[in-house]
């Protein structure tokens, strides 16, 4: 096999994971259980893992399980409730509970309080338009075994008892309702990341923090040089593996777009910034014990659903409103102004100029976030907490969403807010697009990123795949007795008894 001359023998790896985010570091750690004898190396360009959207600060936290998120039980044309994608979310959520369950027994994962905690999840509305959604949302969920002891209220004093934050000061006379799931979670992705890449570094992989990933091709024997500069030193080399992961979070389109598959052709990405606001005084913050999300204003991207919710960052709470969008030509927080102009190719030109087009209502969200001041920020916050003063919150800025934009059957564009797993039809690489529901949903994402890429793996690791996740292949909400169970000894590995 002939090899480029900059690539020594120790630069040679089975498997090459790209950032040290949730995904990487999550993929990582099950490869590393499944193959221990495998060489793997993982390259962040940052001095650390977990800093870029999955950073505590930089994302919402919430444990996504389709308990709050109103975005995930839309209404149809036909008048109904849908909770198809409410079910596909919770689904997901309860793998990652699981995998993390198994992690803390396995001491991959430390003391669970140092990245999850419980957090009652209530969605409130107000408005009688509003409230007789929340009510047929609450009769269509609680008839699907996941959500079957969800509460619900459209009592003022019911909800204080919930979050007084939302009653104190609110006009008695508003229609308000509010439905809410005891059993929610705060999670701190960062540390998940952080304490995944100390198990990995531990477990042999190497581990190399300031390199960032610079470009990519195919070598004659197919495998995959990268081209790396460490940024702290300045040397470049090249390393190759046989299966690549780009779990580069906005940078990954543009590595995507450099390896030169034909899965990238006609992907296109359109970068939403976040804001939130801070609570400076903790008083207030230990008055709300919470993530309550409400309804999203005409025309904004469903990661823009306004919550009011608490944050355990470091054993420490917070109590954060938001988010805000704001808009940014970088792909990373870390990233630079060109990485929007320099992803436009030939082929995705024609369906980013269409999003653009038939997405004005989106446009004109973005022109009305980015002109809000912090006085007409407060009061989207008064909505949700009459008695928010503007002197007691701070502005701060979160992560780069990346939101995807896609060629669709009729070689048109579309603007997508899921996540997105490219992988080569050989599967020797694969790479994440987009956003939401992110973090939460991680494990499942890297499980069907197996199934993908090493189709011929895969049956033989089904056992251990078992371990990790007993509810493995299996549909939780068609199986009561195996729900019950999951919830349960997940509720004890990770101590959230409520
Ligand atoms: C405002 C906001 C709120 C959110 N809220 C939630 C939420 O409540 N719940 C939830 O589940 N999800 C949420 N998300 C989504 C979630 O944060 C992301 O889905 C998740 O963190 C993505 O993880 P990742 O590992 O793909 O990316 P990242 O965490 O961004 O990691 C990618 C890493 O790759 C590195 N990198 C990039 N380019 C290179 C390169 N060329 N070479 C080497 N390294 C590179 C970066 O430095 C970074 O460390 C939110 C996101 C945002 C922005």
């Amino acid at each position: 096999m002939s090899e480029s001359p900059s690539t020594t023998s120790s630069q040679r790896f089975d498997v090459i994971l790209i950032g040290g985010g949730i995904m990487s570091t999550t993929l990582g750690a099950i490869l590393k259980e499944l193959q221990p004898e495998w060489r793997i190396a993982l390259f962040e360009k940052l001095d650390g893992a977990g800093q870029e959207s999955s950073d505590p600060w930089n994302n919402a936290g919430t444990g996504h399980t389709a308990f709050c998120e109103l975005n995930y039980t839309p209404r149809g044309t036909d008048g109904s409730i849908s909770t198809a994608k409410a079910c596909g979310i919770a689904e997901q959520f309860h793998v990652s509970r699981q995998l993390w369950s198994h992690w803390v027994r396995e001491g991959t994962l430390g003391s669970p309080r140092t990245f999850i905690n419980a957090l009652p999840h209530i969605s409130f509305v107000w408005g009688e338009k509003n409230c007789q959604y929340l009510r047929d949302r609450y009769e269509a969920m609680r008839a699907e075994p996941l959500f079957a002891h969800i509460e619900h209220s459209e009592d003022l004093d019911a909800i204080g008892e919930w979050a007084p934050l939302l009653s104190t000061g609110r006009a008695a006379e508003q229609p308000v309702a509010a439905s809410k799931f005891e059993d929610g979670t705060d999670v701190d992705f960062g540390s998940v990341s952080r304490q995944l890449a100390g198990h990995l570094d531990s477990e042999g992989v190497e581990l190399r923090y300031s390199h960032e990933v610079t470009g990519l091709s195919r070598g004659t024997d197919g495998r995959w040089d990268l081209k790396v500069k460490n940024t702290a030193g300045g040397e470049k080399f090249t390393a190759s593996a046989r299966f690549v992961f780009v779990g580069a979070g906005g940078g990954a389109l543009s590595l995507l777009q450099s390896s030169g598959i034909e899965e990238i052709r006609g992907f296109g990405g359109f970068p939403v910034s976040g804001q939130f606001l801070r609570a400076l005084d903790t008083s207030t913050a230990e008055q709300h014990h919470a993530k309550v999300y409400g309804l999203a204003s005409v025309g904004a991207p469903p990661m823009s659903v306004p919550h009011l919710d608490t944050r355990f960052v470091e054993g420490r709470r917070s109590l954060m409103f938001g988010p805000y969008a704001g808009f940014s030509t970088n792909f990373l927080k870390s990233g630079s102004y060109f990485d929007l102009p320099f992803s436009v190719r030939g082929h995705n030109l024609l369906p980013m100029l269409r999003v653009g087009a038939t997405n004005t209502s989106l446009v004109t969200y973005l022109l009305k976030e980015i002109a809000k001041t912090h006085k007409k920020k407060v009061e989207a916050l008064r909505d949700f907490f009459p008695e928010a003063e503007a002197d007691k919150w701070e502005l701060i800025t979160a992560g780069q969403r990346v939101q995807v934009m896609k060629k669709n059957e009729d070689g048109k564009g579309v603007l997508q807010f899921g996540t997105e797993l490219i992988a080569a039809a050989d599967g020797s690489i694969a790479g994440l697009l987009g956003a939401s529901p992110g973090a939460s949903t991680a494990p499942s994402i890297m499980f069907k990123l197996l199934e993908r890429c090493f189709p011929g793996q895969i049956e033989a690791w089904k056992p251990h795949l078992e371990v990790m996740v007993p509810s493995y292949g299996r549909i939780l909400n068609e199986d009561e007795k195996l729900l019950s169970e999951v919830t349960e000894s997940t509720a004890e590995a990770l101590q959230l008894d409520v």
